[in-house]
């Protein structure tokens, strides 16, 4: 069983200078904002996983890289999805190949002048981040895939695999030799999962296929190395989120009285910062807005053929953590 770890809300511009080798050649920063990037050493060059949002830490970051492997060039950016967090940051890798899932091209081909406004306008409190986010360029993948990709260079092994749950796009690097995974936002370290563009129960079944790789070292999207009976927690939250849902709507409730009335039992489940309260909140709401419509459909089917709701019932059943 895995300690218990707390995290708190980073403020200012945190994790400069900071680089962590989780295995030879093997990187990351737990410290900064937005995500937990890591970078790949292999003899042709440099894969990296996932871009800092801030300016400033995505310069650090290039800075750590090249203090660890001057001149190494940067063969791709693999993005885990098409989060701000995760891919906004790809600008300071450049010259570079990125490469992501078909679905965070098509989602980040849709960031317009709109988006770039929304992410400047969410550091309204914070000038010193403000300012530094002026020159926003999206830079889309130039290779997707659907399924998977395998990344063969320089005696290492990279395998991209398709993962959904998070979101539709949401993508896993996976390390094989050295039982590593990356697993983007699919884990959540003491923090309540982002689930505005989820579908829970692939989620739930990506976990669990992330936990028979055969993981030494889980990599988040944020935070510290896990272990892979970490994903449980958040298996177990979507799951509770799932069956809740399904009370209120054999109650009869709609989709609102589901999100007003679930809200409080689902904040319990993690620590929340006071100062960040209400934006989890809304965050909370629009994942049991994304579950109702996901219940709502499974009940649907199962009244259309009887035997469809029990499947799914046992199918959840035998999710159910030990
Ligand atoms: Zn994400």
């Amino acid at each position: 069983m895995a300690a218990r770890r707390r995290t708190s809300v980073k403020l200012g511009v945190t994790g400069l200078g900071e680089r962590q080798e989780i295995a030879p050649g093997v990187f990351i920063n737990t410290v900064y904002r937005g995500c937990t990037p890591g970078f790949v050493i292999t003899d042709e060059g440099l894969i990296l996983i996932d871009t800092p949002l801030i300016p400033k830490q995505a310069l650090d970051w290039r800075q750590q890289i090249e203090m660890e492997v001057p001149g190494l060039p940067i063969l791709y950016v693999f993005n885990t999805d098409h989060h701000r967090g995760h891919a906004l940051g790809n600008q300071y890798f450049l010259p570079t190949t990125v490469i992501a899932h078909e679905r965070a091209y098509k989602e980040m081909s849709g960031y317009t002048e709109n988006f770039k406004e929304r992410v400047y306008n969410s550091y309204k409190r914070e000038p010193e981040i403000q300012q530094q986010l002026t020159n926003i360029e999206i830079i889309l993948p130039d290779i997707t895939f659907t399924d998977g990709a395998r990344l063969l260079y320089g005696g290492r092994e990279v395998q991209l695999i398709y993962t959904g749950g998070h979101t539709p796009a949401t993508s896993i690097a996976w390390l094989p030799e050295e039982k590593i995974a990356f697993v983007g936002d699919m884990l959540w370290v003491d923090q309540h999962p982002y689930m505005a563009q989820a579908n829970s129960l692939e989620w739930i079944e990506a976990l669990r296929r992330i936990r028979e790789l055969g993981a030494e070292k889980l990599v988040p999207g944020h935070g510290p190395v896990c272990d892979p009976d970490d994903t449980m927690r958040v298996a177990e939250y979507i799951l509770f989120m799932r069956q809740r849902v399904r009370d209120y709507y054999h109650e009869g409730k709609t989709k609102n009285e589901a999100k007003s009335g679930l809200v409080g039992e689902m904040l319990e489940r993690f620590p929340v910062p006071l100062e960040r309260k209400s934006k989890i909140e809304s965050q909370i709401k629009s994942g049991i807005n994304r579950v109702y419509r996901e219940i709502q459909r499974e009940e649907e089917l199962a009244t259309v053929d009887g035997t469809m709701g029990d499947a799914l019932l046992v199918q959840e059943a035998q999710l159910e953590p030990a």
